[in-house]
């Protein structure tokens, strides 16, 4: 199953952690496999700050996954964005970097648990200000 968070995202080829049927949800942090932090920039000047972040991060966590720029808005994004793909392990290291280092830019950080709504919203944390989702393109669980 591909996240409807990034449109276009195949799981052939990567690791069980990347996969969502892997983290079916219990309320139990133990059982998220992976997150997701969405990157936006809505500028020339903003993208900017956006690469050199991406830039950083693939230079110190060579175990998150980068995904392609989305240079428009897809799926529940209503800013061009990226995203980052990384193994829970990494997020005690992961999100105090983000914290210190994202010039501004506004982040979404979600766990991975199977459920795409749920993510996008109880589940979501935001670094920097909120943006608006269109969350009508996410399937809720019933
Ligand atoms: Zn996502």
């Amino acid at each position: 199953m591909a996240p409807g968070c990034w449109p276009g995202w195949s799981s052939a080829g990567w690791p069980v952690w990347a996969t969502a049927e892997a983290a079916a949800m219990t309320g139990d942090p133990a059982d998220i496999a992976a997150y997701h932090a969405h990157v936006y920039f809505d500028s020339s000047e903003t993208r900017a700050a956006a690469s050199e972040l991406r830039a950083q991060i693939a230079d110190r966590f060579p175990a998150a996954r980068l995904g392609s720029w989305h240079e428009v808005p897809v799926g529940p994004h209503t800013r061009p964005m990226y995203q980052i793909l990384f193994p829970a392990a990494l997020l005690a290291a992961l999100l105090p970097y983000l914290m210190l280092n994202r010039s501004g830019l506004s982040i979404l950080l979600h766990p991975e648990s199977g459920d795409d709504y749920a993510d996008h919203t109880d589940h979501a944390a935001w670094l920097g200000p909120p943006l608006p989702l269109r969350l009508e393109v996410l399937k809720a669980r019933p």
